[in-house]
């Protein structure tokens, strides 16, 4: 098809792929198992020698479309799915790492991820957190040891952008694979490849999927990082190429081992959503600057954290890197409001802990998804007790306001 728009690319993808029937939606295909007429061919499949589908958990017709869409999206050259987004990260590094490797990690991270590499630790892998938003702290905390770094593209709750680029041409310098989580942007807003990720995460569940009805994640790789230079790949993933060693090793030890496959159903849903994805997070960014704008000048509000204000410490940053400021934004709220009380009052604005959705969500951190790390953490993390967080989604801005105004009030 040439070289065509995200969007044209992304809707008439299914259709190269000779679907039966010529159907446009990649079909679901609910077969966990595949039967062969040449028992040949089905070894042949097993060594690799025969393109084919063997057992659902390692692959899947539905599951290849989709990860071929994302694939795409992200110009890379090919990605594993996995059936939520923590999945598909703690798959990926539990395949690439071993005990004694150490890896720097943005301090400014998801809650879950911040978690996962609680276990790291525990399985004796070093974890470093730094402040990305300077690459000069990713520098400095490198070991000889260091095999990976991984930051987020905007960081949830307060919204600090990593200095993406800077940390990109560091990874390179140093060999380092450099794995960019962009959920928060995804691959419409922004694309690491720019910046020389190896690795590229995005939970589906958020934007691409959009509509908050089907969990998935997926890691793609850019091409970018040469596997021939990194010391965990297993022989037998040497014999690939060596740009798709660290995409195996991710297939075959993550996915197929432990096991976190995407069902074929959910996939379905996600390439659905996929399909008008620059639509839905376009308007959101829109309604997000409007409503952080409003926020950020209300005065029973202390503060309001989000990319598109121009008093954000990464706002020239963020407009240089990304197609817009993203649809997350928080608000640390003046003692006198309890943000309880004021999420209460909010009519089409939800408690909820999703972000990406349609629907605005909100969410008062330090009490639920930011909980479980405890005080000290959460001030590192410049998380207040008062803080809510906003996933902006799409109705129409005239009732998000009058749902802040009375909340408000
Ligand atoms: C939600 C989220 C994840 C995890 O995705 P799930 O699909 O919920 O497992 C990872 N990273 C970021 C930045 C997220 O927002």
């Amino acid at each position: 098809m040439g070289k065509k728009g995200f969007n044209t690319t992304n809707l008439h993808s299914d259709r190269r792929d000779n679907p039966e029937h010529g159907v446009l939606h990649k079909p679901v295909h609910p077969s966990v198992a595949y039967g062969y007429e040449d028992a040949r061919h089905l070894a042949e499949v097993f060594q690799g020698k025969r393109a084919g589908y063997n057992y659902g958990r390692q692959l899947n017709p539905t599951v290849t479309a989709l990860q071929n869409r994302i694939t795409q999206m992200e110009q890379g050259i090919a990605s594993v799915a996995f059936a939520t987004g923590m999945a598909a990260i703690s798959s990926a590094l539990l395949a690439l790492l071993k005990e004694g490797d150490h890896i720097i990690s943005s301090a400014f991270l998801f809650g879950n991820t911040n978690s996962f590499f609680g276990t790291l630790k525990r399985l004796g892998i070093e974890v470093t957190f730094v402040d990305a938003t300077k690459a000069c702290f990713v520098e400095s905390a490198i070991q000889e040891n260091t095999k990976l770094v991984f930051v987020e593209t905007i960081a949830n709750p307060v919204t600090q952008v990593a200095d993406l680029k800077a940390i990109g041409e560091l990874c390179k310098l140093k060999s380092l694979i450099y794995c960019v989580d962009n959920t928060m942007t995804s691959p419409h807003l922004f694309l690491p490849k720019k910046v020389q990720a190896s690795l590229i995460v995005n939970s589906l569940t958020k934007y691409i999927g959009g509509h908050g009805n089907a969990l998935g994640g997926i890691i793609t790789d850019t091409g970018l990082y040469d596997w021939s230079e990194f010391g965990n790949i297993y022989d037998a993933y040497r014999t690939e190429k060596s740009e798709l060693q660290g995409i195996t090793q991710i297939k075959k030890k993550g996915l197929r081992d432990m096991g976190a496959s995407l069902g074929p159903e959910a996939a379905h849903h996600l390439a659905t959503g996929s399909e008008t994805l620059s639509l839905r997070i376009e308007k959101a960014c829109e309604n997000a600057q409007v409503l952080a704008e409003f926020c950020d000048n209300h005065p029973k509000i202390k503060k309001a954290y989000f990319p598109g204000l121009s008093n954000h410490p990464q706002h020239e940053r963020a407009k240089q890197l990304f197609k817009g400021f993203g649809t997350i934004f928080s608000v640390d709220l003046k003692e006198e409001v309890n943000c309880f009380d004021f999420l209460n009052k909010m009519d089409c604005i939800v408690s909820s802990s999703n972000l990406g959705d349609n629907r605005t969500l909100a969410i008062p951190v330090a009490h639920t998804i930011y909980y479980e790390m405890g005080v000290e953490r959460r001030a590192s993390m410049g998380i207040s007790d008062s803080m809510v967080r906003f996933s902006v989604g799409i109705e129409e801005v005239a009732d998000l306001l009058t749902d802040f105004e009375q909340a408000l009030a």
